[in-house]
């Protein structure tokens, strides 16, 4: 087969690059090894008629606007601010730490006016901040790093948070004041129909074509194309020639709870202390869905399944650092992603370094002029006029051959 463009992998970083180079006039097809497009964030119904994410619980969130704007044409919105409880002992309390979560665990009544000369008192000042013991213990000391912590990220990395990049636990930051959401973005919502749906719009072009339960390894010899944009795991295109790239896995324990409307208060429930599971989450409250019952899944971090998140440590980077010098030398395939660039990416940023990486594929091609990605305002939805999405929504279980659309 013969295409302008072979795409690797049909989660955000590639959805987005094909859809990119396909509205450009480049002919792409889109491969996937799951039976499925959408990657991590692929979202379903399951045999229940619950909206639920089989990869673990997706929250979409950023400061880019041009990427909310960008991902509007594809998808309206539903406004969800994301929250989180840690179970310490036997309170569920806000977790990013906040005053409330001093105040309820030690019983004080601490203000915004308060909490910094408390968050003094307690904190172990660092020098140099290097690991995410460091920054943990720089903000808030041991007390709240131990209960909070230390325990999550040993069970979430198999790692001690003095083994790992400062960067894992600055995703947390320490408030001074009662905000209790998880982040602070000015732009969160969830795809209003779904993730899945999304996709299947990003992907529907006269000149994409989509096939999944394809690898890569398999059929490479088979497709001639111009370039290839690659979103598997780095070390895998290499045949791990240099040794393996440590990612860290999850199983993800599903479960349905028949005529039970609501698990949990909210949205996800850590524990850093209990259990061998990290989170329990609970998709209705993020989707918004009505349903007499309610499905939620656990979080069971482990090594050596699917490769879900690369693993930020200095001797990992340097490793990568040595893949990314194989990738140089090859112009005709540009690597892009979150296993491929080894980054611990949130969705948005995929989103963003896909679009850029859809530019640097156009100028290599002999694109004239690139058009921006052309975003429309964000199309929100409120909250309250959410319906169930209904069970028989069309997915693209198996290779799916799309329906063309006028670029
Ligand atoms: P992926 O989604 O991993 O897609 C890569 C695709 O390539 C896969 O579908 C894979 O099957 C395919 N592939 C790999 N090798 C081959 C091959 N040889 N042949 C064919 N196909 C191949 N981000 C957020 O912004 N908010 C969240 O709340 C959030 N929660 C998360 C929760 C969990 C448990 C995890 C693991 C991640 C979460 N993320 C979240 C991160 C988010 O999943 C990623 O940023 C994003 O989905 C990565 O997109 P990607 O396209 O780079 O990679
Ligand atoms: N973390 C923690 N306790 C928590 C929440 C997070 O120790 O209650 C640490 C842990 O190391 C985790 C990291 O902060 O891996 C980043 O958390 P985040 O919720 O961003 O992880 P993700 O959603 O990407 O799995």
């Amino acid at each position: 087969m013969r295409v302008d463009v072979l795409v690797v992998g049909a989660g955000f970083s590639g959805a987005v690059v094909a859809e990119r180079l396909a509205s450009h006039g480049k002919t792409v097809l889109v491969i996937d090894r799951r039976p499925h497009i959408g990657g991590n964030a692929y979202d379903r119904v399951d045999a229940h008629g619950v909206l639920v994410h089989p990869y673990g619980p997706h929250i979409f969130h950023t400061n880019g606007m041009r990427i909310a704007e960008y991902l509007s044409q594809f998808t309206e919105w539903r406004f969800y601010e994301h929250r989180v409880r840690a179970k310490v002992g036997d309170l569920l309390l806000p977790i990013p730490i906040n005053i409330d979560t001093v105040n309820r665990l030690y019983g004080l009544a601490l203000n915004e006016q308060t909490i910094g000369s408390f968050y003094e008192s307690v904190r172990e000042p660092r020098a140099t901040i290097r690991t995410s013991e460091d920054v943990v213990l720089n903000a808030v000391g041991r007390d709240l790093y131990e209960r909070f912590f230390r325990g999550y990220t040993r069970k979430q990395w198999g790692l001690d948070p003095s083994q790992l990049a400062a960067s894992v636990a600055a995703r947390i930051p320490t408030r001074s004041n009662h905000d209790d959401r998880y982040f602070t973005d000015t732009f969160q919502h969830m795809p209003l129909e779904g993730y899945t749906r999304l996709f299947e719009r990003m992907l529907d072009h006269r000149n994409i074509r989509v096939e999944c339960g394809v690898d890569f390894f398999g059929i490479r010899r088979r497709i001639v194309a111009s370039h290839i944009v690659y979103t598997g795991p780095i070390d895998a295109y290499f045949k791990y020639c240099y040794g393996k790239l440590p990612y860290r896995s999850i199983r993800f324990e599903h479960e349905h709870l028949a005529g039970a409307a609501q698990y949990q208060v909210v949205g996800t429930v850590n524990f850093p202390n209990d259990h061998d599971y990290t989170r329990i989450t609970e998709f209705k409250h993020l989707t918004g869905q009505v349903h007499g019952g309610t499905s939620i899944v656990r979080e069971y971090p482990c090594d050596g399944g699917d490769p879900y998140y690369p693993v930020p440590r200095p001797e990992n980077e340097a490793l990568f650092k040595r893949y990314e010098a194989l990738a140089k030398q090859a112009p005709e395939v540009t690597f892009v992603g979150r296993l491929a660039q080894y980054r611990y990416y949130n969705m948005d940023q995929c989103v963003g370094a896909a679009l850029k990486a859809a530019e640097n594929v156009l100028a290599k091609l002999g694109m004239e002029k690139v058009r921006p990605a052309e975003g429309s305002r964000p199309r929100v939805r409120a909250a309250t006029a959410v319906a169930s999405p209904p069970a028989e929504q069309p997915r693209h279980d198996v290779a799916p051959s799309l329906p063309s659309r006028t670029a």
